[in-house]
């Protein structure tokens, strides 16, 4: 099997045991930049001093930048621009544009940012086409700004604020949409700040994200206070092996269940839903194992979203240009064209493909996780 991630993981001399396919028992271990760098304006602040300390005492090298520019990330060789870039770590200060938050319909009222980029290599990577430049992993600083924006936009979004069948979950604030907040969070602590920010806000909030990563033990005793929804991502188990770097998926519906039992609302985002050989049969697996993890939980609080693939053509472009072996399918003849609400293109499956899985999967939902809503199929 060609795994070009693993090429581009030993190429950035990183370790390639996360990357080991599901038949390995051995447990993936949380990422290890081989590079962090830390900008002056970063150092203004006491959560950038914070996350300068923690990387510190695990035994990383800080390089601390003269300007609070990121420079000398480009390279000629995209590959090589992408292994280093995925191997970087950055603590920054996010740009003001950052506190400009944006409606992220039909998963939440607003998406908000602790950090941009991720260092997994998902051979689908929906991050593909939204980042620029090379996908460093950039920690945002400047958290106590990031979190104290949020309460201007309470009330005023368009999706959970709106919609009758979502009104309980209140004002809702997606932190993944730019990043695996999980996925850094040995390095970071912004997840945790920001669960327990939530947490103390006496208001009708909620803070959401998926993640593809595991390590939920620093979570489990946090003061949540049901405000944030840890959804796990998840796919039929021969479509993980896209998920170079990403914690194994029997690892991730444990955490699933870990989080539940510590009382947290949680949520499985099927996704990318893939018409991948026997695919009613991994999605049925994949349930079952969902419902099994989650066996005797009390008081569950389950949401579902599923997310069928898709692929716009700089999409495309730039994932080829990462992956370049990757069996990913991606045939545009094999796709239905769709103009977005923007004018932009995407591909997605065509029609009738769409609607025997969305009947098939819905159904094996509703069977294996009664107790489930399911937010939406898209
Ligand atoms: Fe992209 Fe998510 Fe995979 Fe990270 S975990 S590489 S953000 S798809």
């Amino acid at each position: 099997m060609d795994r070009p991630d693993l090429l581009t993981l030993a190429e950035a001399g990183e370790d390639t045991a996360v990357s080991a396919p599901a038949s390995f028992n051995r447990p993936s271990r949380p990422w290890r930049p081989r590079r962090v760098l830390v900008t002056p304006a970063a150092l203004d602040h006491a959560h950038g001093r914070a996350m300068v300390d923690r990387l510190t005492a695990l035994g990383l090298p800080v390089e601390r930048l003269a300007s609070n520019r990121l420079t000398g990330l480009r390279q000629d060789d995209p590959r090589r621009a992408y292994a280093l870039a995925k191997a970087t770590l950055a603590i920054v200060v996010a740009p003001p544009t950052k506190l400009k938050l944006q409606p992220i319909p039909p998963s939440a009222d607003w998406r908000f940012d602790l950090a941009e980029g991720c260092p997994a290599h998902c051979q689908y990577c929906y991050l593909a086409g939204s980042l620029a430049g090379p996908p460093v992993t950039r920690a945002y600083a400047n958290l106590d700004a990031i979190l104290g924006n949020l309460a201007a936009y309470v009330g005023a979004g368009r999706v959970t604020s709106r919609q009758e069948a979502r009104a309980e979950e209140g004002t809702t604030f997606e932190a993944s949409c730019y990043t695996d907040p999980l996925g850094i969070e040995h390095l970071t602590g912004s997840l945790s700040a920001a669960i327990r920010h939530f947490g103390a806000w006496e208001a009708p909030v909620q803070l959401r994200l998926t993640t593809k990563f595991a390590d939920v033990a620093p979570l489990l005793d946090l003061p949540h206070n049901g405000r944030t929804r840890l959804r796990f991502s998840v796919n039929a188990a021969n479509a993980t092996r896209y998920e170079g770097g990403t914690a194994r998926l029997d690892e991730r519906l444990a955490a699933l269940g870990a989080v539940a039992r510590a009382g947290y609302p949680v949520g499985l985002t099927i996704a990318p839903i893939m018409p991948i050989p026997d695919w009613h049969h991994g999605y049925a697996g994949l349930i079952a194992a969902a419902a099994a993890a989650l066996d005797g939980v009390t008081d569950l609080d389950l949401t579902v979203e599923l997310i069928t693939h898709r692929f716009t053509p700089t999409s495309k472009q730039i994932l080829e240009g990462w992956y370049p072996g990757s069996d990913l399918p991606m045939r545009e003849d094999e796709r239905s064209r769709k103009l977005t609400k923007f004018g932009s293109v995407k591909y997605v499956y065509p029609r009738d493909l769409m609607q025997e899985m969305r009947s098939s999967i819905t159904a094996l939902v509703a069977e294996r996780l009664p107790a489930a809503r399911i937010l939406y199929w898209t």
